[in-house]
């Protein structure tokens, strides 16, 4: 039911009348009176509320059939608007903050309606699952004791617990869950397991958490602001850097899975997967410090890294080639490089990142550029891109970093470039002598496929950008050299392009970027369980890179996919925090034995 105010505004009026009729029909299981309370032109995107899945519902029809389907056992209910979060309308759009029940949990979400009074519709709907009813965190009112007050000669301490639970699991006790992979994503997700009390295991080769940014070059630093970067439950520190360079980052992570009480198992390869139907399980052989354990947990999550899996190109020559070779991931820095000759193959952000370190370091630097990059000016991009979000003005206006997931969540990925377009034309107008100088030394710039940016090209194929920390300028003014063309071969000393170009070499780097997360999928389980899995990333939007048909989700992240108790998680850091919510949750519900049955599971495509 609607909460109601003495003073209700115009916008909360009619969201509350939306928000009642939208009950009703639910609460009558009227699939199509509740699909006609949605505009011609409309979205519902959902979050594991009522899909348990990853889905967005286009269009009345497809409302209708969702909630067809999905109404009896989702039982919906208690709708209101958020407390403290007042409805506002501006430019003919009612936007408001809502919560709502389902028959196992607990939803927020957003709802932008069109129209006025009675005849007010729907445009955009988003639901969010954020927890479960009966197994809610144990965080603020919940917190546990800690101390265990009392008399008591069985006293076990937290750190006899601790490795009590250290010793038992994985070996006396197996593992609900298994994380391959313990970067951002891997860490992300155990510890929303570990609040929800669902045991986890976390696996990963390097020797310690962290490792994974601790071995890229050693000029990295994130690309992307602090406000943008949060890990779940811990924020970083006001004093924090507001592009932390990796190896800060990298303490960040350990220090996490310390605190978060994550069972990390370092130096820990596996090596092999298979799942059994009939038992519900996988069995799972690692080597841990050298010594193969044999895991059999029911649900395997790869968090193995989407910039994980090295695309190293195979020209000819490349084994008579007598200098230094390797991708941008094994690129050591520009240490051994001063006064070298260096041909960076590439031009998107390792690329230019690695390029501009060399010239820092008195490298003779050249760039091959193989096909056009968007680039934009990271300045402009927090200003104009985030700014309104993530950053110091988006906090001290209240917009905290869990609103600004669910803003960012609201807006279906159908309609998404849109809003996209009009702020990179601003951010063209604001450096245009900058796109002039970029354009004039030959660089070939776009602004992607329909010219959304960088965000959409992301989201689309997760390459073919720059954001420019001052390494575009050197290709601009020529202190880096810019060759175009394809690479055709490699001789003892040189780089020779399809057109004949020789570019002589100490070093060469692939800056070539990374597969597709079922290649992990092929190595570790089958080529066959990867073909079934099928592509993961982009959203189907026929655009370079991202072959239709649409799909209106990321393929295959952290949702159900084609293989039964598969998951696959990473992202930025962005994504691994809020899309880590609603894969934990999927996880914590077939632990406890909630069903979840599924709506609309993704087809396959393509398999690479
Ligand atoms: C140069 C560069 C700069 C980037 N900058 C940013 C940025 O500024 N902001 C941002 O949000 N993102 C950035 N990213 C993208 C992304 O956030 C990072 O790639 C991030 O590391 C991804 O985290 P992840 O946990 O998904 O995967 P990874 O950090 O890649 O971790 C995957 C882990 O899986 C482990 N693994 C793989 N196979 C196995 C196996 N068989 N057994 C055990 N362990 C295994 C690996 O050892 C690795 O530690 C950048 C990426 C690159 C390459």
């Amino acid at each position: 039911m609607t909460a109601t105010l003495d003073q209700s505004s115009p916008a909360r009026t009619l969201v509350e009348g939306w928000l009642q009729r939208f009950d009703q029909a639910l609460t009558a299981g009227d699939a199509r009176a509740a699909a006609d309370l949605f505009a011609d032109d409309c979205y519902w995107r959902d979050l594991i509320s009522f899909t348990w899945n990853i889905k967005t519902m286009e269009g009345r029809d497809a409302i209708a059939a969702m909630l067809e389907a999905t109404l009896d056992h989702v039982r919906p209910g208690n709708w209101t608007i958020t407390e403290g979060e007042e409805p506002a309308g501006a430019d003919g759009v009612t936007e408001a903050w809502i919560e709502f029940e389902t028959a196992v949990g607990r939803g927020r979400g957003q709802l932008r309606l069109k129209g006025d009074g009675d005849d007010a519709r729907a445009w955009t709907l988003l639901t969010t699952l954020y927890e479960l009813k009966g197994h809610e965190e144990p965080a603020r009112g919940r917190r546990p004791m800690g101390a265990e007050h009392g008399a008591n000669r069985e006293r076990e301490t937290w750190a006899e617990k601790r490795d009590r639970e250290a010793r038992e699991l994985g070996y006396a006790k197996q593992p609900d869950v298994l994380i391959i992979g313990g970067g951002q994503g891997g860490v992300a997700l155990g510890a929303r397991l570990r609040q929800l009390g669902v045991p986890t295991i976390i696996v990963d080769k390097h020797p310690r958490p962290g490792d994974q940014w601790r071995n890229r070059y050693k000029s990295l630093c994130l690309h992307d602001p602090v406000w943008y970067d949060h890990l779940p439950y811990i924020k970083f520190p006001e004093n924090w850097p507001v592009f932390a360079p990796k190896d800060k980052i990298a303490d960040w992570l350990e220090s996490y899975a310390r605190i978060m009480e994550l069972n990390y198992w370092s130096s820990t390869e596996a090596k092999s997967a298979t799942y059994d139907e009939a038992t519900g399980e996988w069995t799972v052989t690692v080597e841990r410090e050298g010594q193969p354990v044999v895991l059999r947990p029911k649900q395997l999550v790869f968090a193995t890294g989407m910039s994980g899996k090295a695309n190293l190109p195979n020209f000819p020559g490349m084994d008579t080639f007598r200098g230094d070779q390797h991708h941008s991931s094994a690129h050591p820095g520009p240490d051994a490089y001063q006064g070298k000759k260096c041909v960076v193959v590439g031009s998107n952000n390792s690329a230019f990142d690695i390029c501009g370190a060399l010239w820092e370091n008195g490298a003779d630097v050249t760039m091959v550029q193989r096909s056009s990059t968007h680039i934009v000016r990271s300045d402009s991009l927090m200003e104009i891109g985030l700014g309104a979000l993530y950053s110091e003005e988006a906090v001290a206006s209240g917009m905290t970093t869990e609103k600004a997931d669910l803003t960012f969540a609201s807006l279906p990925y159908r309609i998404l470039h849109e809003f996209q377009i009009p702020a990179y034309e601003a951010m063209a107008e604001r450096d245009r002598d900058f796109y002039l100088r970029l354009e004039k030394s030959g660089f070939l710039h776009d602004w992607g496929d329909d010219g959304s940016g960088l965000f959409m090209k992301y989201l689309r194929r997760g390459s073919g950008y720059y954001i420019d920390v001052g390494a575009a300028d050197l290709v601009a003014n020529g202190d880096v050299k810019l060759v175009r063309g394809q690479v055709d071969h490699l001789t003892e000393n040189s780089v020779v392009l399809e057109d004949g170009t020789e570019l002589e070499a100490d070093l060469v780097v692939y800056a070539t970027g990374y597969g597709s997360m079922n290649g992990w999928v092929a190595d570790l389980i089958s080529p066959e369980a990867a073909d079934q899995l099928g592509k993961v990333w982009g959203l189907g939007s026929d655009t370079t890179k991202d072959p239709g048909p649409w799909e209106g989700e990321q393929r295959n992240m952290w949702k159900p996919t084609q293989v039964p108790a598969l998951w696959m998680h990473g992202g930025n850091l962005h994504q691994s925090r809020h899309y880590s919510l609603y894969l934990a949750l999927q996880l914590k519900a077939r632990s406890v034995g909630i069903p979840t049955p599924v709506y609309g599971l993704q087809e396959v495509h393509h398999t690479k």
